[in-house]
C-alpha cells in the first residue's frame, strides 16, 4: 500500500529552463528493508532526482510520494524523511558527539538520549565519537554526517554519494551501517556513480542513464556475472 511505502516515483520528468531534459519519465519504488542505489554516470539525472525528492525542485511532470505524501516545494519537510545531500558541514574543534547534538538542536526537535544511543550504535562510531572532528579521517567525517541524517530515525534515509572517496574497508563498514539502518523496517536511498560501490553496499539498484531508468531490481539480478544491464552501464 502506497501510504506504507517509503518512496514511489511515477513518471518523473524535469526539464530545465533551457529546455534540457535532465530526468525523462523515471519510475521506481523504495520498499521498507531495502538499501536502494541510484546508480549512473555524471549527468544521468541522479542529483536532479534527489533534489526533487528534497522539495528543492518542482518536477515538470510526474510525482514523488513519500509514504503516500506528494513532495512539493514549499510544503513542510516530512519528518519521516532524512537526507544528506551536501557534504559534511562539521565544526572541526568540537567532538563528533557535540556536532551531532548541535545539529539536532538546530532542528528544534526534542532530544532523546535513547535515539542518540541508537544512532551512535547503528553508525558504529565507538569511542571516536568523543574525539575532535579535526582528527577524523574522511570516512569518519562521512559517518558523522550520515549519523546527523539518521537522527530522528527517519523511515526513509536519503544520502548523496555516501561512499564517495572511501577505501574498501570503509565501504564495507558503510554497507553494515546502511543495512543495519534498513533492517528495522526503515529504507535507504543512496546515489552513486560507481557500479562497484552500489554492488557492495545496496540490496537493490536503479540504473539511470541520460535521464532514464535503464535497469532496476535486486543487485544480484541486475549487476554481475556479465548481465545485460552491466554491459549497458559499462558502454555509457
Ligand atoms: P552528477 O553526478 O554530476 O551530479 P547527476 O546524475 O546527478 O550527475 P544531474 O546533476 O541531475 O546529474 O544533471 C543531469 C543533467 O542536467 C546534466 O546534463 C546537467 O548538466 C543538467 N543540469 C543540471 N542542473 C541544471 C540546471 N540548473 N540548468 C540546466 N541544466 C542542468
Amino acid at each position: 500500500e502506497i501510504a506504507d511505502t517509503p518512496l514511489v516515483v511515477r513518471g518523473l520528468r524535469k526539464t530545465y529552463g533551457d529546455g534540457f531534459v535532465a530526468v525523462d519519465g523515471v519510475d521506481f519504488t523504495v520498499e521498507r528493508g531495502q538499501v536502494v542505489g541510484l546508480l549512473g554516470p555524471n549527468g544521468a539525472g541522479k542529483t536532479t532526482s534527489l533534489r526533487t525528492l528534497m522539495g528543492l525542485l518542482q518536477p515538470t511532470e510526474g510525482e514523488m510520494r513519500v509514504f503516500g505524501h506528494k513532495v512539493t516545494p514549499g510544503a513542510p519537510v516530512l519528518s519521516r524523511l532524512g537526507a544528506l545531500v551536501e557534504g559534511p558541514g562539521l565544526l572541526p574543534h568540537l567532538s563528533g558527539m557535540d556536532n551531532l547534538k548541535l545539529y539536532w538542536r538546530s532542528t528544534g526537535r526534542p532530544e532523546s538520549e535513547a535515539e542518540f544511543d541508537t544512532v551512535v550504535r547503528i553508525a558504529d562510531l565507538g569511542d571516536r565519537i568523543h574525539r575532535k572532528v579535526r582528527k577524523y579521517s574522511h570516512g569518519m567525517k562521512q559517518r558523522i554526517a550520515i549519523a546527523q541524517a539518521m537522527l530522528g530515525l527517519p523511515e526513509l534515509l536519503v544520502l548523496d554519494e555516501p561512499t564517495d572517496g572511501l577505501d574498501p574497508p570503509q565501504i564495507a563498514e558503510m554497507r553494515r551501517v546502511l543495512h543495519d539502518y534498513a533492517s528495522d523496517g526503515r529504507a535507504v536511498l543512496v546515489s552513486s556513480h560507481l557500479l562497484a560501490e552500489v554492488e557492495q553496499t545496496c540490496t537493490h539498484v536503479v540504473v539511470m542513464s541520460r535521464g532514464r531508468v535503464v535497469g532496476k531490481g535486486e543487485v544480484k539480478d541486475v549487476i554481475g556475472s556479465g548481465g545485460r544491464l552491466e554491459d549497458a552501464f559499462l558502454e555509457l
